[in-house]
């Protein structure tokens, strides 16, 4: 055992090598297993992770969740709010602040900081009473210790949980000393169970850019439960650096503190206030938010550096935040390139190079199967640097060259929208959909067929081609006036461009967890990224071959897709998205050259890929603005470009928005009514915009008059010639049935509303 070598795993991945949690929640709430088997299969998983990490010295416990880290928390601290309090079982209690019930509609959802991971909001509102109840945590504890000699258990550290909390961090404030109250006392619990207890609490609000008064707040709650006694307790904080809460931390009677030197490289600045403390320094150093091997050599050197500047006992090896944003194991994919492989490492992987790591470290020989892993790393490091796949274009001067002259489209949009209206001869607010329709399981099944081999391409292609004459004849029917092909052939937006783009690889079992049982599989993007042949070309042609009205052509924007996959690390994320960039003009050229005379660039991720702090902000709008600008901007005037985003706050990014120069914006508002419009017209937006007017995420029909009144509100903003009608976002996770009535009844409304212009 080598326990007792320092280091530590500040978490991992709960969802199981082949999505078991997934498989068994799902059954669980269909109620074909019951509430033993449940368990069960969550202990065995458990119990196999911990396995995985039965070297490393601190593992979690309590980085389980049935469905989610903050939900737990909500639970631990007792912090349930009223409208749930009518259900007495606690696990039916759970998944209905989870997923909802018939009762009750579940807690709002929101993005983890920078990542693709939504956490749960607890609803503190303005009196809540802590009721702390350490049961569930009380069990993950004795089951970690029959496996291992030291679990810590993580928690959700106090400033996060409050900032992250329905009104906020300013506005919730006042519960902050309540709040301390019930971690104290979950605190107090935990120092009754044994005699060699850690416990981790996780603060990446603090690496934000946190204000006096947040920082003043970290010193009164560190000093208040870091000085429970029997309990070695430490901060991490992770995604970027938290210099100036460091310094505040150092002061309280924390034993120490995690910090992410792979995103915030900045925090090397501490160094000597740590060196002067007593604190140990748990060093992130191997990235958990990236799939890429490290190269063994260059973090040694990197943690013998930190050994300059602070006592190497003090210092633990670490991963850079939780390995949660990982998929489980690179080792049973069978499609990578044969070359890209050795590449890569996942959750399992990085475990065992955190494992070699801190060995080398410490000074322990390695076993020989360790020496033999090492050396593999070592030779594929430096293949991976050699390779001409990460080479195929010398000095990457293209994209470099493309960034650097990126511009909007020369001709004004005024002189642009004229020419497109001569041409299109639409009628006043236009109405059209947002790309994809319903994806029944005749649709998947073909798919899948197809891709398992079970079906020649030309029965597959036939087969999408019936699912599209059938969408288009409904939308002529409907009566809409520029027509999509359906996005079909997508299981999603991000996935179809990964695969069919030259540097990017999909993955057979790389799934991370999005939310509750939701994951997604994140392309990985390994090289230099080119467009070997169309991509969607032959689909749309085909579909506007079916109409005379107008077709809209559907690519997903250079941006998302980039902050939607796994990103090489060996080049600037800035030339990676201009290279995507460049792809997705060759392809918009095409689509311009067949006939298509609008096309749909879709930014549903623009905003998510925003750095966290806000020195950074502008470097990243930059490149990601003129990126669009690659993509879109060469087309001819009288072809108009759709841009899509779907989020609910655009106000801090409604600049950027504006001067992507996009004819026409569609955006989610349903549910945030007209109050999301005002930021565009604060900004005198001058181009066209269709605030979608029902909300997809439900199967709910709006009525003709409801949709009617949605419609007649956005006047109230916006002149009515910039606006367009169309539903909130993709229509793909919809029956049809509902599709059709709502999109009926949007029509119907609109041309109610057309005749009283
Ligand atoms: N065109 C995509 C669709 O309709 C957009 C999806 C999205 O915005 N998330 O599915
Ligand atoms: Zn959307």
């Amino acid at each position: 055992m080598s326990q007792n070598i320092p280091s530590v795993i500040l978490g991992f991945p709960r969802i199981g090598e082949n999505r078991e949690l997934k498989v068994t929640l799902e059954s669980y709430w269909a109620k074909k297993v019951d509430e033993n088997t449940l368990e069960e299969s969550a202990s065995k998983l458990r119990q196999t992770h911990w396995g995985i990490q039965s070297n490393i010295a601190l593992a979690s416990s309590n980085d389980f969740s049935f469905y989610d880290g903050m939900l737990d928390m909500i639970e631990l601290l007792g912090a349930i709010p009223e409208r749930f309090a009518d259900i007495a079982n606690p696990r039916a209690r759970y998944f209905a602040m989870a997923r909802g019930d018939e009762n009750h509609t579940a807690l709002s959802m929101l993005k983890w900081f920078n990542t693709n991971y939504h956490y749960l909001v607890p609803e503190l509102g303005e009196g809540m009473v802590f009721a702390p109840d350490t049961t569930k945590l009380k069990a993950l504890y004795k089951e970690s210790l029959a496996h291992r000699r030291v679990p810590k258990i993580q928690l959700v550290g106090p400033l996060t949980f409050l900032a992250l909390s329905d009104r906020g961090y300013e506005a919730n404030r006042g519960l902050l000393n309540a709040l301390l109250v019930a971690y104290g006392e979950v605190l107090k619990t935990v120092a009754s169970w044994g005699s060699e207890l850690y416990v981790q609490f996780d603060e990446p609000i603090l690496a934000l850019d946190p204000s006096s008064e947040r920082l003043q707040d970290a010193k009164k709650s560190y000093d208040y439960l870091a000085s429970t006694p029997g309990i070695k307790s430490f901060v991490a904080t992770y995604f970027a650096a938290s210099t100036e809460a460091t310094e505040v931390l150092l002061q309280t009677p924390l034993w120490g503190i995690a910090l992410d030197f792979v995103h915030g490289e900045e925090n090397l600045a501490s160094l000597p206030s740590i060196a002067k403390s007593d604190k140990v320094l748990i060093a992130g150093v191997i990235d958990g938010r990236n799939v890429w091997a490290c190269d063994l050599g260059e973090r040694l050197e990197f943690l013998n550096q930190l050994a300059t500047k602070l006592p190497r006992e003090r210092i633990y090896p670490s991963t850079s935040c939780s390995l949660l944003h990982l998929p489980y194991s690179v080792a049973p994919e069978a499609k990578i390139p044969l070359e890209v492989k050795p590449w890569l490492a996942f959750a399992k992987e990085k475990v065992k190079e955190l494992e070699i790591l801190s060995k080398r470290f410490a000074g322990v020989k390695l076993g020989a199967e360790e020496m033999e892993w090492e050396r593999l790393n070592l030779e594929n490091a430096q293949k991976r640097r050699d390779s001409k796949l990460t080479q195929n274009r010398g000095d990457h001067s293209t994209a470099k060259i493309a960034l650097q002259e990126a511009k909007p489209r020369t001709t004004p949009f005024k002189e642009r929208i004229a020419l497109q209206e001569r041409r299109f001869k639409l009628p006043p607010l236009p109405t059209t959909t947002i790309g994809s329709f319903p994806q029944d399981k005749e649709v998947r099944a073909l798919r899948l067929a197809y891709k398992k081999g079970e079906i020649t391409q030309d029965i597959y292609e036939e087969g999408m081609r019936a699912h599209i004459k059938a969408c288009i004849e409904f939308q002529e029917e409907a009566g809409f006036d520029v027509l999509v092909h359906g996005e079909f052939e997508r299981t999603d937006m991000v996935e179809y461009f990964g695969e069919l783009l030259e540097g990017a690889l999909i993955t057979q079992n790389g799934w991370v967890q999005s939310y509750g049982s939701r994951c997604v599989k994140p392309p990985v993007i390994y090289g230099d990224v080119s467009r070997p042949k169309e991509m969607t070309l032959s689909w749309s042609r085909y579909a506007q071959s079916l109409t005379s009205r107008l077709m809209k052509g559907m690519l997903t924007g250079p941006v998302t897709i980039l902050n939607w996959s796994f990103v090489r690390d060996d080049i600037p994320r800035s030339e990676v998205c201009a290279q995507i960039a460049l792809a997705i003009k060759e392809e918009i050229r095409d689509l311009e050259e067949a006939g298509i005379a609008i096309i749909q660039v879709d930014e549903a991720a623009f905003k998510e890929g925003y750095p966290l702090k806000k020195a950074q902000r502008a470097a990243y709008e930059e490149f990601a603005l003129k990126s669009f600008w690659i993509a879109t901007s060469s087309v001819k005037d009288e072809t108009q470009i759709h841009t899509h985003m779907c989020y609910s706050v655009f106000d801090d990014i409604i600049t950027t928005i504006l001067a992507m120069d996009a004819d026409v914006i569609t955006i989610e508002t349903a549910r945030a009514g007209n109050r999301l419009l005002e930021a565009f017209k604060k900004v005198n937006y001058d181009k066209q915009i269709g605030p979608g007017i029902y909300d997809i995420h439900s199967p709910r029909i709006p009525s003709v008059e409801e949709m009617k009144r949605q419609i007649l509100a956005l006047f109230e903003v916006i002149d009515p010639k910039q606006i367009w009608v169309n539903p909130d976002c993709g229509l793909k996770t919809r029956g049809w049935s509902e599709t059709k009535a709502s999109l009926q009844n949007l029509i119907q409304a609109t041309q109610e509303v057309r005749a009283g212009l």
